[in-house]
C-alpha cells in the first residue's frame, strides 16, 4: 500500500517511474557508482543510488565488494517457513497483536490481517530441517494448514560493515538484518533518512527537495491514521 502510494504520489510530480531488472553497474574509476544498465529500458545514470535488493546486496556487495559481516554465531535462526492462513475474522474475531511462541529450534510469529493470519517459523537450520520446520509449524497451526502451500526463505543474518561508500546507500535488509531484534533497526529508519538529506545540504538533493517527502508523510498519515 505505502509503495502504491508514493509511486503515485511522485509519478504526479513529475518522477520518473521504471519497472525493470538491473543486470549491469557502471562504476567510474574512484569506485562510484555512474549507472545501472537495466534489462529492458537501458542505461539510467545516477548522482545517488539506493540498494535495497535485500539479501541479494546487487550495488553494495556484488557491485562494489563491501564486506557482509555475519551474526550468525550468535544470532543462529538464519531460515523461516511461512504459511499465508485464510481465517474469517467475522466468525472468528482478530487478536488486536502478533504472538511470538518459543519453539526448539527458533519462534514462531503469527500476526493476524483482515483476512488471513501471516505465519512463520525462525529457526535455525544448525538445529532443524526444512521439513521437520515445517511439519512443527503445520502441526502449531492445525487442520487450516492443510492444503495449504508453504514457503521456504534462506535469512543473510548479519550487517553490511558499511551501509554507506562513496554514492551508495544500502537500506533495509542489506544495512542490518537479525530476525530477533527487528524494531530496533526500523526504529532507526527515520533517522538514517534524515542523515542522508543532510549528507546533501543545499544541493539536488538537499532540504527543499525533501519538502514533497514530508507533505507525502503527512498525507499518508491523514488518509491511514
Ligand atoms: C521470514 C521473514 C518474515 C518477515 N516478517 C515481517 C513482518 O511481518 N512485517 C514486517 O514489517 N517485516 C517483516 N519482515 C521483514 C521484511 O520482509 C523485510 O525487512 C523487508 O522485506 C526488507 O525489504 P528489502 O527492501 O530490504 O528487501 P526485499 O523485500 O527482499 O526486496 C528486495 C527487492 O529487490 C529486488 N531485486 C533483487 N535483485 C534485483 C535486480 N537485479 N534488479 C531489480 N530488482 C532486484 C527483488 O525483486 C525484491 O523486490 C520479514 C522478513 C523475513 C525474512
Amino acid at each position: 500500500m505505502l509503495a502504491g502510494f508514493l509511486g503515485e504520489y511522485g509519478r504526479e510530480r513529475g518522477v520518473g517511474h521504471v519497472v525493470d531488472d538491473v543486470v549491469n553497474v557502471e562504476i567510474d574509476q574512484r569506485g562510484w557508482i555512474t549507472a545501472v544498465q537495466t534489462l529492458d529500458s537501458g542505461l539510467i545514470e545516477g548522482d545517488l543510488f539506493v540498494d535495497c535488493t535485500g539479501f541479494r546486496g546487487l550495488l553494495i556487495n556484488e557491485a562494489l565488494n563491501e564486506p557482509f559481516e555475519s551474526f550468525q554465531d550468535v544470532l543462529p535462526n538464519d531460515r523461516a517457513v511461512a504459511l499465508r492462513v485464510p481465517v474469517d475474522m467475522e466468525v472468528h474475531g482478530i487478536r488486536p497483536c502478533t504472538t511470538a511462541t518459543a519453539m526448539d529450534a527458533g519462534w514462531i510469529w503469527t500476526i493476524p490481517l483482515f483476512n488471513r493470519l501471516g505465519t512463520g517459523y525462525v529457526y535455525a537450520s544448525d538445529y532443524c530441517s526444512p521439513d521437520q520446520a515445517e511439519a512443527e509449524l503445520r502441526a502449531f497451526v492445525g487442520p487450516a494448514a492443510e492444503e495449504l502451500d508453504a514457503n521456504h526463505l534462506r535469512m543473510r543474518i548479519g550487517r553490511c560493515r558499511n551501509s554507506w561508500v562513496n554514492n551508495l546507500r544500502g537500506d533495509r535488509s542489506i544495512e542490518c538484518f537479525r530476525r530477533a531484534t527487528r524494531v530496533h533497526r526500523d526504529l532507526l529508519h527515520p533517522a538514517r533518512h534524515r542523515a542522508t538529506r543532510q549528507a546533501f545540504p543545499g544541493g539536488w538533493l538537499g532540504f527543499g527537495a525533501c519538502r514533497p517527502v514530508q507533505q507525502a508523510r503527512r498525507d499518508l498519515r491523514r488518509r491511514c491514521p
